[in-house]
């Protein structure tokens, strides 16, 4: 089924077409068909940009090529661009235009270790067997940058007047690059965020998600032979082991939606020495920052008494990032609903149905599940905006710190088999595909949309910024990371 790839064109050149812009007059609805009409008339470009960076698929900190296919549309299309900030090589900052309102964006690219797949509808190795797009980032990005430089031709050709920021943040799967960038000063000063997601609806956020603390644990023991001397020597290993099963413990007392997990990236040489060193890295997630700190210092006293217990030594606990809880912003939520239906939801073929059906019958999972008896391959409906803050979030995002300091608003276009979880292979085929550069064109469309309304319509920034305070007013902010700490180089 790579035939969903066939229409793809020749990728000639960065610079992307100009509109001949008929919103002159600062008639927004005018300027919305304006910015849908650019963005079917690029479609090819971005189809070509995401299909590139799917390809890479490049994993967190290491997106060294995806970032500079972003930076070379933004720069070829009049964005000054700003590389390297907050400490890490593949993230940056492109702007445009001067004074307010001062609108970012948010693009995302970074893949998954371990979510290897093909453009093929069938479990299938792709490319780069290590790694995949499994959360739809590479059309995160190129959907994100798409919508900045159509918002850029209004502002270029007059018809509305501010600043539009494109920030290109890298390893979001290990919550770092949005972290960073944030301690660096980015986005505190932008009047309102915008981002979006692949999923399987079509829906806008109005919902949190879940704090998280992602912290590694450095055990040091003594090095033996391990038949010959094990009395010499101290297992760093045996502490990764009871650590763990300190934390199996724990989980019986701690709130049911809160979720520990880990895997071992240190772990000795080979069985005939006693391992000298051994690490675990650890997510620890509830639905408030209050409740991930207060379980990952419990992780923290479980560690030190693995330690005791060995007679190795705690060396390094390092909080490489942390994510808070999503904070909600009820008129943005309202603007890009509004938006999102007057865009209208991505049309499929029966190809791309067809393609997305096999997706659901061959994705297996351990309960069984039948992915196709709610009878949607892919969703072409718009879900109602709930009226009340969701905050059973199961999911954890860097998104979320921001919204702690800006109003944030977010939505999901449908870019995968209805029903199939984020973080598989069924999502990577998906966003490889023809159904990729439908929802990422979608995207784009809403993202510009919603900020033109943001350039036009003063009420509407200044009621987000309302809500924005009295949502935020009652809460203090935090941290886990220790002052002055620079970004991780890598995230293993
Ligand atoms: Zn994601």
């Amino acid at each position: 089924m790579t035939k969903l790839n066939q229409g793809l064109g020749v990728f000639l050149g960065v610079l992307l077409t100009t509109a001949s812009w008929a919103a002159l007059a600062a008639d927004t609805a005018q300027m919305k068909k304006d910015v849908a009409t650019w963005v079917d008339g690029n479609t090819k470009t971005l189809e070509a940009v995401n299909r590139k960076i799917w390809t890479y698929a490049e994993v967190g900190l290491e997106e060294h090529k995806s970032s500079k296919e972003l930076q070379d549309l933004l720069k070829a299309n009049g964005f000054t661009v700003k590389a390297g900030v907050a400490g890490m090589p593949t993230a940056f900052m492109a702007t445009y235009g001067e004074g307010g309102p001062v609108i970012g964006i948010l693009a995302e690219f970074d893949a998954l270790l371990g979510v290897s797949q093909s453009d093929s509808p069938s479990p299938k190795v792709g490319a780069n067997p290590e790694s995949g797009h499994a959360c739809g980032h590479s059309i995160f990005g190129v959907a994100s940058t798409g919508a900045a430089i159509a918002v850029k031709q209004l502002i270029a050709s007059g018809a509305i007047k501010g600043t539009i920021k494109l920030y290109g943040t890298p390893a979001e799967e290990t919550g770092i690059g949005k972290v960073y960038m944030l301690r660096d000063g980015m986005f505190k000063n932008d009047d309102v965020i915008l981002h979006w997601h692949a999923g399987d609806k079509n829906e806008v956020g109005y919902k949190s998600s879940k704090a998280l603390i992602n912290a590694k644990f450095h055990f040091k023991g003594v090095a033996a032979h391990a038949s010959a001397a094990p009395a010499s020597g101290r297992s760093a290993l045996d502490a990764v082991e009871l650590m763990s099963v300190g934390v199996q413990y724990m989980r019986e007392h701690i709130k049911q939606e809160a979720r520990i997990h880990s895997v071992i990236t240190k772990g000795g040489g080979q069985p005939n020495v006693v391992p000298q060193e051994a690490e675990a890295w650890y997510y620890v997630r509830a639905n408030s920052f209050d409740d991930a700190f207060s379980y990952y210092n419990w992780v923290r006293e479980i560690a030190e008494s693995a330690a005791k217990m060995t007679k190795t030594e705690l060396d390094a606990v390092t909080v490489q990032s942390e994510s808070h809880d999503m904070l909600g912003n009820r008129p943005l939520a309202e603007a890009l609903h509004k938006n999102f239906a007057a865009m209208g939801m991505p049309q499929w073929t029966q190809a791309e149905m067809a393609f997305a059906n096999t997706t659901q019958r061959e994705f297996k999972d351990p309960f069984g599940s039948d992915f196709t008896k709610a009878g949607i391959s892919l969703s072409t409906k718009l879900e109602p905006l709930v009226d009340k803050f969701d905050n059973t979030a199961t999911a954890s995002t860097d998104v979320g710190d921001i919204s702690w300091f800006v109003p944030v608003g977010g939505f999901q276009v449908a870019s995968v088999g209805y029903g199939l979880p984020m973080h598989s292979w069924p999502v990577v085929a998906a966003t490889g595909t023809s159904i990729g550069t439908k929802a990422l064109v979608t995207a784009s469309k809403v993202l510009a949309a919603t900020a033109i309304d943001l350039y036009t319509d003063a009420a509407l920034v200044a009621a987000a910024k309302a809500d924005f305070k009295k949502v935020r007013e009652p809460l203090t902010w935090h941290t886990a990371i220790p002052d002055g700490q620079k970004a991780p180089l890598g995230v293993r």
